[in-house]
């Protein structure tokens, strides 16, 4: 498989940058494994990606921005706890009343643990941009025939500490969203395949678009991969990061067929049950990646580059 990636990469980069060389000018450690403050020069990249994303935003589409945090309760029903209880970040709070939360508070001077106290709010991390958007579209009512479609992004939580900083704990991610029928969300997936690899390719980096699957939990989780794989529910754009050998999935292509239409009451105009999709970028790696492969020095990047970078949104 990895062998298979490496004949596919479409290369114009032809070395990598080391990644730990480049961290301190690129971020700040936060005292905690994949929580990053990020640099002015870092943030640039990042801005002038999201900016090229939103130039290829199709008409029509609505534009929603979620706070990092969601409602518990909607987060549950949409079946995560069974994916990925794993990567789940839950809000707890102090509840109660005001001696009972002084108690608890105060015990932390006394070498106490506060946190045997609390208990959970109504809130989770939210760990992808799109799951907010399900339960708003269904409240909108009936999906038109013509479909929807819609920009959002978060900033998302996933309970995977570790030292790389291609994998954080908090990081952004922008999506364009559809809902339709089948066929709708099947075309609207070509067209960013197609438009993901083009974007890539403007930026100057190595890629490769790959059949993928989810990491769900546990034993049954490994039978849901293989579905997912055997269906093409998922492909995500690779791009050499870290390495050569393991290269960075930068952005995914999904396809969920009718699973959040099911569970929110997604229905077409005639009463059919309609089809999702999302396309995700994640701006963290994709900065990260054009880092990896041009250098910490900006006003070095190729020309072409840097024009599709700072072109204003
Ligand atoms: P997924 O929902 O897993 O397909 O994630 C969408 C995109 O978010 C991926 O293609 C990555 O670019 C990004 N992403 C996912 N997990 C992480 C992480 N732990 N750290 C940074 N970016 C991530
Ligand atoms: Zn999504």
């Amino acid at each position: 498989m990895k062998a298979g990636i490496e004949r596919v990469l479409e290369s114009p980069a032809e070395r990598i940058e080391p990644l730990a060389a480049m961290a301190a000018t690129l971020f700040r450690p936060m005292g905690v494994d994949g929580v990053l403050a990020r640099t002015p020069l870092y943030e640039s990249v990042v801005e002038g990606l999201s900016s090229l994303i939103s130039r290829l935003r199709e008409p029509g589409t609505e534009i929603l921005r979620f706070p990092p945090v969601m409602s518990r309760r909607d987060l549950e029903k949409s079946g995560y706890l069974k994916s990925f209880p794993n990567l789940l970040g839950c809000v707890c709070a102090l509840h109660g009343t005001e001696a009972e939360i002084r108690g608890a508070a105060d015990c932390d001077e006394t070498g106490g643990d506060w946190t045997d106290s609390v208990t959970p709010a109504d809130l989770v991390l939210t760990p992808a941009a799109c799951y907010p958007l399900y339960p708003l579209a269904a409240a909108a009512g009936p999906v038109p025939e013509a479909g929807l479609s819609f920009d959002v992004a978060c900033d998302c939580f996933r309970h995977e500490p570790s030292r790389h900083l291609d994998r954080l704990q908090s990081f952004r991610m922008r999506e364009y969203v559809c809902i339709g029928s089948a066929q709708q969300v099947m075309e609207f997936r070509e067209r960013w395949i197609a438009r993901g690899r083009q974007l890539a390719g403007e930026l100057g980096l190595t890629r490769a678009i790959m059949p993928a699957s989810d990491p769900f939990f546990g034993r049954t989780g490994q039978v849901m991969a293989v579905s997912q794989l055997q269906q093409s529910l998922k492909f995500e754009l690779l791009v050499p990061v870290r390495s050569s050998e393991e290269p960075t999935a930068c952005m995914s292509f999904n396809y969920h067929r009718d699973h959040f239409a099911m569970i929110w009451g997604l229905r077409g105009a005639a009463g059919e049950v309609v089809h999702t999709g999302c396309v995700a970028f994640g701006l963290d790696r994709l900065a990260l990646a054009m880092f990896a492969t041009h250098g910490l020095n900006v006003e070095h990047w190729p020309a072409l580059v840097r024009a599709a970078l700072r072109h204003a949104a």
